[in-house]
């Protein structure tokens, strides 16, 4: 005869693996227990192989910290992050993961894993129209407006698109206005047909690149695809609204900067340290040349929100920024990593004088107190340094992971301290 609790345990099997959220049962070592289909789907692609077995391994590439938070927590039992946000793959290839982990008993935990990456793309690109919106309306601009049918052909021209291109109207009509692309290596465009498929989902796109004038030449257009009013609940067709960036120089740097740096500290942002850090180790590859990072990591820093809140955070992390950029040469990078986790990429740089680089970081931290607002507090941060000396044919990826081995040493051992990975680390 089966028992209540047998038929509510399966009840609730069956509901987890049903679950449409992604659901990992594991232990404080981080050995999975149960996985549930949609987990599975987002694990495997991180683990590289079909089997999930250790959450920790799994995530040591992409979310190093995961083990240090939760070893951290102390509590019996509680929510130990809450939508964490981890960034698997690099580039066009790179997923978003929101993850939130509950201890359940000191041997058991709970995670649950959603892919957010549309969600995050969508927040970039609210973003980006704010800004395209409000310089509009500084109005100085070349605006052309032309509309669009279904399948984004051109089929009414104003007198703006002439002035603005130099083509004449029968030229534009009933042409993709995708054809009128110049894309060059370093400003890619979207793929064919993104623009309207993004449009019809979202209402609106927005891109900026190259376009083709009549004369042969080429000018920088920012573009954006709306949908015009359905009619009769059909799709009626888009309005394409171009404009001519005239004050390149300034919009383009304004725009970059966007881009690449980080919205609270003005550093590198991540992806674009990605994409700077690759290229300069295809170089040291290339040319044998040294080449180091540093990872830091703001030292309980949960406890400055905690305590003083979330703006005095932000004051410190813009602070720590601060510091850490007029330690570095203008050669190196330097960029947040995410939360209070910030790297430098020290080109030319071997491990020993990186590890006193990361010395010199320390204290110029410590050393003073940081102005929060009116508060005044003293922070101090870890430090772990990696470099192609120890292991010259790293990929970024090993760097990353070799320099987080040593930062979580140095937590380990009382933190406010550099700790360096590899051979020299005995030296
Ligand atoms: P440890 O010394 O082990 O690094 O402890 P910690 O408290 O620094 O580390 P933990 O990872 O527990 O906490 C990091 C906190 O940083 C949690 C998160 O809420 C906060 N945080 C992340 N991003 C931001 C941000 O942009 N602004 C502010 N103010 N806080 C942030
Ligand atoms: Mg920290
Ligand atoms: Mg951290």
């Amino acid at each position: 005869m089966t028992t209540e609790l047998e038929v509510e345990n399966a009840a609730l099997l069956h509901f987890l693996y049903a679950c449409p959220a992604g659901l990992v049962e594991f232990s404080a070592a981080g050995a999975i227990g149960m996985v549930n289909p949609a987990a599975m789907g987002l694990l495997m692609p991180i683990a590289g192989r079909p089997f999930v077995v250790n959450l920790f391994d799994i995530m040591d590439g992409c979310a190093p910290e995961l083990r240090n938070m939760i070893h951290e927590f102390t509590p019996a039992h509680g929510t130990i992050c809450d939508g964490h946000r981890i960034v698997t793959g690099r580039g066009e290839r790179s997923t978003v993961l929101a993850c939130s982990v509950v201890k359940l008993t000191p041997e058991r935990y709970i995670a649950t894993l959603a892919d957010v990456t549309e969600q995050v793309a969508r927040e970039r690109r609210l973003k980006q129209a704010e800004t395209w919106f409000a310089s509009l309306l500084d109005g100085v601009d070349d605006v052309a407006a032309l509309s669009l049918d279904a399948d984004g052909r051109i089929d009414t021209v104003t007198p703006s698109v002439t002035r603005q291109t130099g083509f004449m109207e029968a030229e534009l009509l009933g042409r993709s206005f995708e054809s009128f692309d110049r894309p060059d290596p370093a400003s890619a465009m979207p793929p064919r047909g993104e623009a309207i498929a993004v449009a019809r989902r979202d209402g609106w796109h927005l891109h900026e690149g190259w376009h083709a004038r009549a004369d042969g030449g080429r000018y920088w257009c920012q573009r954006l695809v709306a949908v015009r009013d359905h009619l009769d609940g059909a799709m009626a067709g888009y309005t394409l609204v171009m404009r001519a960036v005239t004050r390149q120089g300034h919009d383009a740097a304004a725009l970059r900067r966007m881009l690449t740096r980080d919205h609270l500290t003005g550093v590198s942002n991540r992806a674009h340290f990605f994409e700077v850090a690759e290229r300069h180790r295809v170089r040291s590859l290339q040319d044998g040349g040294p080449l180091a990072l540093i990872v830091l990591d703001v030292d309980h820093f949960k406890r400055v929100n905690d305590e003083h809140g979330h703006a005095a955070g932000d004051a410190v992390l813009r602070e720590v920024a601060r510091r850490c950029e007029a330690e570095l040469r203008p050669e190196d990078v330097f960029a947040r990593l995410g939360g209070e986790e910030f790297v430098a990429l020290m080109p030319g740089t071997p491990l020993l004088a990186a590890a006193a680089i990361a010395e010199r970081l320390r204290t110029s931290l410590a050393r003073e107190l940081i102005d929060a607002g009116g508060i005044q507090l003293r922070i101090t941060a870890s430090f772990g340094c990696s470099a192609l000396d120890t292991d010259p044919t790293a990929s970024l990826a090993d760097l990353l992971a070799a320099a987080d081995g040593a930062l979580y040493q140095a937590k380990r051992t009382g933190r406010d301290r550099v700790a360096s990975s590899g051979a020299a680390q005995a030296a």
